[in-house]
Order: C-alpha cells, then sequence, then structure tokens
C-alpha cells in the first residue's frame, strides 16, 4: 500500500487526476471504475481540464460504476447515472457502449447484477478509484458485508441513509468484485474522513470495516489530506 498525503483538497484532487491520465495515457483502451459522491468531483474537474488541455484521447476508455440506488427511474436527476453524466461523462468523449453503469430502474435486481459481473469479467478492471464512507462502507458495502461478496442488492445503513437523504436500497458491486481491480486508488477528504482513515489505517481486515480489506489488495495507493490524515 502506497500513501500519499496531500495539504489539501485541491492536491488531492490533482494527484488522483494526474494518476489516472498516466494509466489512461499507458493503456488508451483502459478499463476505470468510477465513484461517486463529493469526494471524486474535484478530480473530475481537473481530469476534464487536462483533457481539453492536452487533447488526450478518451475514445477508447471503458467505465464501470461503482453503485446505483435501487429502485429508480433509469434517467432520475438523483441517480449515479445523472451524477456521471453531468460531472464527467458529458464533457469528454467516451463512446456510449464503453460505458458500463448499474441500472437502478431494472425489474430484476439480480440479474441486472449478474449482467454487471458478466461484463466485469469481459473487461477487467484496470484501475478502479473508490472513495470511503464515515462506517468503512466501500462503494456500497455496509459494515457486515462479506470480502467474497459479488454485485449485488443491499439494504443501505441508517447512517448512509441519512446521507443519500432519498433511498434505503443500493445496487452495488461487491467487494470480492472491487479487489479483482489490478490497481485501487483510494481517496479520502476532509474532517468528516478522519475516524474512518484512522480505523482504515489500524484496522486489520474486518466485515466490521468493509474498507479494511482493501488493505490485503497488492497494488493500492491511499491519497489522502491533511483533515482527513488528522489522526493518525
Ligand atoms: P463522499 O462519499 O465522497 O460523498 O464522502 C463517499 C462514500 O460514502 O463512499
Amino acid at each position: 500500500m502506497k500513501i500519499i498525503r496531500t495539504r489539501n483538497y485541491r492536491e488531492l484532487s490533482k494527484t488522483a487526476s494526474d494518476i489516472i491520465i498516466h494509466e489512461i495515457l499507458k493503456k488508451p483502451n483502459i478499463v476505470i471504475g468510477f465513484p461517486t459522491g463529493k469526494t471524486p468531483l474535484g478530480t473530475y474537474r481537473n481530469l476534464i481540464k487536462e483533457y481539453r488541455r492536452r487533447k488526450i484521447d478518451f475514445s477508447k476508455i471503458r467505465t464501470f460504476n461503482l453503485d446505483e440506488f435501487y429502485p429508480l427511474r433509469k434517467y432520475d436527476q438523483r441517480s449515479y447515472r445523472y451524477y456521471m453524466f453531468k460531472n464527467l461523462f458529458r464533457k469528454v468523449k467516451i463512446p456510449k457502449q464503453n460505458i458500463h453503469l448499474l441500472d437502478g430502474s431494472s425489474k430484476d435486481a439480480d440479474k441486472e447484477c449478474k449482467r454487471y459481473e458478466r461484463e466485469i469479467r469481459k473487461n477487467p478492471i484496470d484501475l478502479q478509484v473508490l472513495g470511503i464512507g464515515p462506517n468503512g462502507h466501500i462503494a456500497f458495502n455496509e459494515p457486515g458485508s462479506s470480502p467474497s461478496s459479488k454485485t449485488r442488492l443491499v439494504n443501505l445503513s441508517p447512517e448512509t441513509v441519512k446521507r443519500s437523504k432519498y433511498f434505503d436500497k443500493s445496487l452495488t458491486m461487491g467487494i470480492s468484485t472491487i479487489l479483482k481491480s489490478k490497481k485501487m486508488l483510494l481517496l479520502a477528504s476532509g474532517k468528516k474522513k478522519a475516524k474512518a482513515v484512522y480505523n482504515f489505517m489500524k484496522n486489520k481486515p474486518d466485515k466490521a470495516f468493509p474498507a479494511s480489506f482493501l488493505k490485503k489488495h497488492r497494488n493500492l495507493i491511499v491519497i489522502i489530506d491533511k483533515k482527513a490524515g488528522s489522526l493518525l
């Protein structure tokens, strides 16, 4: 595990987008796993800036998102699909067929999750970008999630329901699905994440704190800013 500590959110976002761009230039048809939430917004802004400034080709990139609320209408503005198009996909040219998202409007959640697993098996993830929840969740693998879990429908913890405001269920990549990625980039910013970062660093892999399972991975980069690292 490599840990990069930055002064602030701005530097964290720049560092993360520099790593992503480096990987894209190395492998133009890279498969990238993207997270949603507040943390990656600065990274996405930087990616768009660099894409325009350096005219980087994104046309061969393939993407997978980590999760989606369930159930919702496909084009619901509260969906992560909407978030991704608004914050990244509408601003860079990635062919639509290369963008993989969990469909929160699917009638059969189990079938949808199996479809997603198959797609990931066909397009193994080279670089998975991740945030961390204050309760240690990774994607929507809440405390209690098994390290062998696959993409599935889950109930969100009361704490996450409060943060997400609208939903109490989600489709999420499983922990084993995430751990298959060749490289992982975990981002944590701000005081609200300080305890989670502390627990991540100190805890042995344990279901009570699902992010701790990432520590088993051979190629994990953790980027934390000063506030997120303030309890270390
Ligand atoms: P955040 O969410 O980036 O909005 O803090 C991260 C998470 O809950 O996984």
